[in-house]
């Protein structure tokens, strides 16, 4: 049996808790930043006329391409 004193097990103890709650932390910001990135998606439209990819955070439902000029409507 491995004899360990009681500071050096309560050191381990605290220590596992810190590395616990600090991995629950990262990884919750982890899904929160890719929660994120997804909804910045949703502003990017593609262009079917000039296959032009911008962003346009404004529209909704419509919106104008800046190249062609043409509407384009969201496929969602
Ligand atoms: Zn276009």
């Amino acid at each position: 049996m491995i004899k360990i004193e009681l500071s050096v097990a309560l050191a381990i103890y605290l220590l596992s808790g810190m590395v616990f709650i600090f991995s629950f932390w990262y990884f919750s910001e982890v899904r929160k930043r890719a929660k994120d990135l997804r909804k910045e998606e949703g502003f990017l439209w593609e262009c079917p006329t000039c296959t032009h990819i911008y962003v346009d955070s404004k529209a909704e439902e419509i919106s104008r391409c800046p190249l062609c000029k043409s509407l384009i409507k969201k496929v969602k």
